[in-house]
């Protein structure tokens, strides 16, 4: 098999480079180790910045996302039984997001994919990537149980944190930070108690109120690093999180059945270069943030426009510049979203070795963006999106 760009992963990351490619006119195959109905139903992200939802757009993937995603034009701030609104358009100059889910962005994407005819390999695993160095890297990979190999002229590995690719960039450098927490995440079918996100800081730990739809809410608690999710219950949930969202107002939380419930590890890493020779990491295969400033699949995004920017020039134009400033234009924009993904998480989550000390400089700094218009206008540009490129 040959093709222009070997893609590996058909994650968001993957699969929207598919598509661009694919509009600018350049051929490419993607691999994908699961099954199709695996990648359609895998629960993540769920909220696209305002850039993200641009490109989807400008790709013709944002048909139903415009029809059936939530544009929200705020979240909200609770702490000390307290409740603030950040409202994002009147702090960025109009800017907002969309909460539509990873799930669906999938599902949007193959579907194109495939109406377009474009190779897309499920139950196809990469195995390595060989040659990155030379003009001609390869993919080796099983499918059926049968190993071959896909030459291409570059390869993008987009297969995630625990994905081949990494490990084919010799002499790299990783920053990583674990934290002495977890999420626990539950989808449960009942109307979202609140029409915007609420992220809440309280001293028995984190809860974030998200949405996947008017009828399906998203919900996290902060529980330890080593939680199992079997060892709570539907009712110690909702008791937990009814706790943590307490406010000295009338406001109530709905409860309904749970219908999945994981447990989600919290990191921050970046792999730096993001390219070795004609291999190129995207997404997640390249970083991590954790997720409460709702970036990952947005910097998945920004990473695979910039390749797509920057191969496109080469073929227009002959010049390998853009395609050797790929790592860098990539890593001030992931460095940025780690910063704000740290902030966050440090703002918002309970250590548990935290002094009294620290416990009163977190409200502060809460007190801080709830009371200064800049300190408010700091964390509404980063979480409305920073610039691709
Ligand atoms: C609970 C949770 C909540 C999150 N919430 C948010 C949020 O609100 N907003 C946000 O922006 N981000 C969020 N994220 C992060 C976001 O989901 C990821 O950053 C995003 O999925 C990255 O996309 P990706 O395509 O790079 O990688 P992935 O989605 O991990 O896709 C990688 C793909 O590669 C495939 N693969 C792996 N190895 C191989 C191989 N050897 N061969 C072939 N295929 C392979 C995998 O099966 C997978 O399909 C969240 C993540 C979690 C876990």
């Amino acid at each position: 098999m040959r093709t222009t760009v070997g893609i590996i992963g058909a994650g968001p990351a993957g699969l929207l480079l598919a598509r661009l490619l694919h509009n600018a006119g350049i051929d490419s195959v993607v691999l994908e180790s699961r099954d199709r109905a695996y990648v359609e139903r895998r629960q993540r992200a769920g909220i696209l910045e305002q850039g993200t939802v641009d490109v989807l757009r400008e790709a013709g993937a944002g048909e139903r996302m415009d029809r059936e995603g939530l544009r929200h034009d705020g979240i909200e701030l609770r702490f000390d039984r307290r409740r603030h609104r950040v409202d994002f358009p009147a702090l960025t100059g109009g800017r907002s997001v969309m909460v539509y889910a990873q799930t669906e962005v999938c599902k949007d994407l193959i579907a194109l994919r495939i109406e377009e005819g474009g190779p897309l390999l499920f139950e196809t695993e990469a195995l390595a990537v060989e040659g990155a160095d030379t003009d001609r890297p390869r993919v080796r990979f099983r499918r059926e149980g049968v190993e071959d190999v896909l030459e291409c002229d570059y390869v993008v590995g987009c297969d995630g944190f625990w994905g081949v690719a990494r490990s084919a960039v010799p002499d790299g450098r990783t920053f990583e930070r674990t934290y002495p927490f977890s999420w626990l995440g539950i989808l449960a079918d009942v109307a979202p108690s609140h029409d915007e996100l609420v992220y809440a800081r309280h001293d028995r730990g984190f809860a974030l109120l998200s949405m996947r739809s008017p009828s399906v809410s998203r919900l996290y608690l902060q529980v330890p690093a080593d939680t199992d999710a079997d060892d709570w219950s539907d009712e110690r949930i909702w008791d937990e999180l009814e706790r943590r969202f307490e406010t000295d107002d009338d406001w109530t939380l709905r409860r309904g059945p749970v219908t999945q419930k994981s447990v989600t590890p919290m990191r921050s890493y970046v792999h730096e270069p993001m390219r070795h020779g004609r291999l190129f990491l995207a997404g997640d295969a390249a970083h991590i943030v954790p997720p409460t400033g709702a970036k990952g699949l947005n910097l998945a995004v920004g990473d695979v426009v910039t390749f797509a920017r920057a191969l496109a020039h080469r073929t227009a134009t002959g010049s390998d510049d853009l395609l050797d400033a790929y790592s860098a234009t990539c890593l001030r924009r992931v460095w940025q979203a780690e910063r704000f993904s740290y902030d966050m998480t440090t703002l918002l989550h309970t250590a548990p070795d935290a002094t009294p000390f620290e416990d009163r400089l977190q409200l502060a700094r809460l007190d801080r963006i709830a009371s200064s218009r800049a300190a408010e206008t700091d964390l509404a540009e980063a979480y409305t999106g920073f610039p691709i490129g």
